[in-house]
């Protein structure tokens, strides 16, 4: 049996913001992982790292990192003003997202992010995937100009350093099975640790265990039939328990518990996300390709919009595919435009020099359907627009459904390549419901439940249906510091 003031239950970046907050209340802090060391870290420690933030310009970015002097006016840095933060994430939730907590997400970001750096977290200007040279100048575009120094990984371990030079113990390999609930509040949580029941007693506990997306019985039972035949992008660690856990006791469920960021993934990917090569499987670079299924058919609109806004929803218009698969198919024209993993060993591609070839080529595909829609395509394009990846340049099609709003190329310039993709499901929406302001969950009643604190994937109602990218790791900051401090400050007065 163990005493603490404030156990935190997961070990990503929600859970380590919220045990670094409660730490800096002046009280005890432990942290149960149920992952090993060397798998800890949850879907965070997969993250690319890249950061959806509110600022106005570069004089924001230099209170999360340092901008050398040249590049502050040489650079276009783009802005992610507090309303044009809003305007994605009400557009991309359909107008969902629950008002409170979007607008602490929003108006809490920047500072997120400075204390994000105060504790010891490092910020780079992302180059690599959000930025184009144009006229001579680099511009920035899809308002996330910084990336986490390391990626997700660089964020987790800094944190996790952080965590520990502040005195702060981690328990690995230490799953927590349920909560310890005297019928009024909850003093603490049961766990399985290195195989052993371990009790861990607390006069608070943080929820921050993360989603039920690697759980294919609670996909099937909650996204629905298919989704259990999903790739899982990150951990294999984040089976639903914390909720289990919190609904077990009578929290109130909240949220899109049918929604899911789910994305274009390498057909052939592992089970689960792997560390040693986090991106491998990312296909983000659609929008510049035709997506075709099996049957020779488009079903999406590759062009609607930056990646940022659908990459999240496509997935599952792909899952919903004949054998849950697809093909993005480029041309030789954007080849140097797509993103760096389309070049990886790990890529199940077709290349050819003309349609027919490639349509041979590609597995179980209707190749005469395939080459009537890449032709009926290549005669819709809008020639008198020119294309212009860096912006949403309006080339799009005329006459055929779905349309291509963005970025049309007739696909005519050989080499021509096919790369082969599925659904990878990276967390999902459905959570507990809690008071914006502290963290604190609350029961179906919607009373606070003592002692019982959420953050991170586990919070429900900011995502429906969609996500705008870079948005998961700083809602984990703010609401895991929240949920941290609220906490911290409850066993501080106790
Ligand atoms: C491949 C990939 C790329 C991504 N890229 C980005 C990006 O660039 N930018 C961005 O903002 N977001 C990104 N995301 C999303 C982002 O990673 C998540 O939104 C975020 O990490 C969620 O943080 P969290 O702390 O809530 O959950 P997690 O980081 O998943 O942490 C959950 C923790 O709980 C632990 N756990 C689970 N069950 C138990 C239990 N019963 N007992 C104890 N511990 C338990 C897990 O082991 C883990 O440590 C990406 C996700 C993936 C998978």
């Amino acid at each position: 049996m163990h005493q603490t003031d404030v156990l935190v239950i997961g070990k990503g970046n929600a859970a380590l913001c919220a045990a670094l907050a409660a730490r800096d209340c002046g009280v005890n802090v432990t942290v149960l992982e149920a992952a090993p060391p060397e798998e800890s870290g949850g879907n965070s420690r997969f993250a690319g790292g890249v950061m959806r933030f509110a600022y106005d310009g570069a004089a924001d970015l230099q209170r999360v990192t340092d901008i050398p002097a040249d590049e502050v006016d040489t650079v276009d840095w783009e802005h992610n003003t507090q309303d044009e933060f809003y305007d994605d994430l009400y557009k991309v939730t359909a107008f969902r997202t629950d008002e409170r907590l979007s607008e602490l997400l929003v108006t809490r970001s920047l500072d997120a992010m400075a204390w994000l750096r105060s504790q010891g977290a490092r910020f780079v200007p992302n180059y690599r995937h959000q930025s184009a040279v144009v006229d001579g100048k680099r511009h920035f575009f899809g308002r996330m100009p910084l990336i986490a120094h390391g990626g997700g990984p660089g964020l987790v371990q800094s944190l996790t350093d952080t965590v520990e030079r502040k005195g702060v113990k981690i328990f690995y390999d230490t799953r927590a099975v349920s909560l310890i609930y005297d019928g009024e509040r909850v003093v603490g949580a049961r766990t399985k640790s290195s195989g052993k029941p371990v009790d861990f007693h607390a006069k608070a506990v943080v929820l921050a265990c993360g989603g039920f997306e690697s759980n294919p019985e609670w996909r099937t039972r909650y996204l629905g039939p298919g989704w259990e035949l999903a790739k899982v992008r990150g951990t294999r660690f984040n089976m639903g328990d914390g909720l289990r856990m919190a609904l077990d006791i009578g929290a109130c469920p909240y949220g899109n518990w049918s929604g899911r960021h789910a994305v274009s993934w390498e057909r052939y990917a592992p089970e689960f996300g792997d560390l040693s090569l986090p991106e491998s499987s990312y296909r983000h670079s659609y929008p510049l390709s035709l997506m075709i299924n099996v049957e020779g058919k488009r079903f999406v609109d590759e062009g609607a919009d930056f990646y940022n806004y659908t990459y999240a929803k496509y997935g599952a218009e792909v899952l919903r595919q004949p054998a849950q698969a697809a093909w993005q198919v480029f041309d030789a024209k954007v080849k140097h435009l797509l993103r760096p993993e389309y070049g990886d060993r790990r890529v199940t591609k077709v290349s050819a020099n003309t349609l027919e070839e490639l349509a041979a080529g590609m597995e179980g595909i209707n190749q005469a359907a395939f080459l009537k829609t890449v032709h009926e395509f290549n005669a819709a394009v809008r020639k008198d627009v020119s294309f212009d990846h860096s912006v949403r340049d309006g080339r799009s099609t005329v006459g055929i459904d779905p349309p291509k709003s963005n970025w049309a190329n007739p696909l005519d310039t050989p080499p021509y390549e096919a790369y082969a993709i599925t659904c990878g499901i990276t967390f999902t929406f459905g959570g507990v419901r809690i008071v914006p302001e502290s963290g604190q969950v609350v029961d179906v009643n919607l009373h606070p439940i003592p002692g019982l604190y959420a953050a991170g994937e586990m919070v429900g109602g900011i995502f429906y249906f969609n996500y705008p990218a870079g948005t998961g790791l700083v809602s984990g900051a703010v609401f895991g510091r929240i949920a941290g401090d609220g906490a911290g400050e409850a066993v501080r007065q106790q």
